[in-house]
């Protein structure tokens, strides 16, 4: 991959909406491979698309970024997004809806417009406001395929992994997923369950991916960089060992400060920690999800 450029752009604050801090990065666009790139600023990853069809981008940040964020998908030469696929309903993927709809049709697990168009809370903040043109108009449950110019998208639901509306995005013809926040590369993940997450659904939904992505796949994470396939192996053997730990050390009646005392994320701190997912929060939200609430299924469901 190589940096395509690096326009000017503020020290962006951090995403207050989750009451965690954020790091500042400037935009940059990043190609990856078969006229796939993506954008990091503000926010989630944008996945941008460009051959003869036109454009067509994955998630869409914050409102106030997403002139900039257009500005930096016209320069990839394919002009506005045709669509919009969201991988997800927190604001820093859909943020920038309103102002991509102009062009672009927007794409979601029907549950992402459920939450866009209800009240939805994210860290205790209540979120109603979202305006109509913000709102995906096309749904899927399982999944979709788009083919656009000479791409092939797979669309695939994540049931409750970082939230209830998880679509992971791969780009067929190019060997490129976009994972939305069911990957956070170098950093612990948010594991939403207020939104119907789940970290065994996240380590369902990173297995699948492993499963079946090529060997020499790119991998474009909700946050941070993209990584080859060993970057996420990396990832999920960190969160299947933290959540193992987590769930046998819940069995012997640990609490949260227990857990953490006994070091069940110790050893992974110093590469994974230093996101704005601290040890406290993962292992607070893994045992948010123990068994039995997650074999007997409850929670948010696809319908
Ligand atoms: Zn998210």
């Amino acid at each position: 991959m190589k940096l395509l450029r690096s326009p000017l752009a503020p020290p962006l604050a951090f995403c207050a909406l989750l009451g965690i801090s954020w790091l500042a990065q400037p935009q940059e666009t990043h190609a990856v491979r078969g006229g796939v790139s993506y954008i990091s600023n503000k926010g989630g990853n944008i996945g941008v698309l460009v051959n003869a069809a036109g454009s067509l981008m994955v998630d869409a940040q914050f409102a106030d970024v997403a002139p900039e964020n257009e500005a930096a998908v016209v320069a990839l030469g394919g002009g506005g997004p045709v669509y919009l696929i969201n991988t997800h309903w927190h604001p820093d993927h859909t943020g920038g809806n309103a102002h991509f709809a102009s062009t672009a049709q927007i794409f979601a697990h029907l549950n992402v417009r459920r939450r866009l168009e209800g009240d939805s809370e994210i860290g205790g903040r209540v979120l109603n406001d979202t305006p109509r043109a913000a709102l995906p108009v096309v749904l899927f449950k399982t999944g979709l395929k788009i083919y656009f110019g000479g791409e092939e998208l797979h669309l695939i639901h994540a049931p409750r992994a970082h939230t209830d509306g998880d679509t992971i995005v791969y780009f067929k013809e190019a060997r490129v997923i976009h994972m939305g926040d069911t990957y956070f590369s170098g950093g612990y993940p948010f594991i939403d369950i207020s939104s119907g997450g789940s970290a065994q659904g996240l380590i369902d939904a990173v297995e699948g991916v492993i499963s079946w992505a090529p060997e020499d796949a790119w991998v474009i994470p909700g946050h941070g960089q993209a990584t080859d396939l060993r970057g996420l192996l990396a990832y999920l053997e960190m969160l299947k060992t933290i959540v193992a730990r987590v769930r046998a050390g819940a069995a012997r009646s640990l609490d949260l400060d227990a857990l953490l005392a006994e070091g069940v994320t110790r050893d992974f701190d110093s590469q994974w920690g230093g996101g704005f997912i601290d040890a406290r929060r993962l292992v607070e939200s893994i045992l948010a999800d123990l068994p039995p609430s997650n074999e007997t299924g409850q929670g948010a469901q696809d319908e």
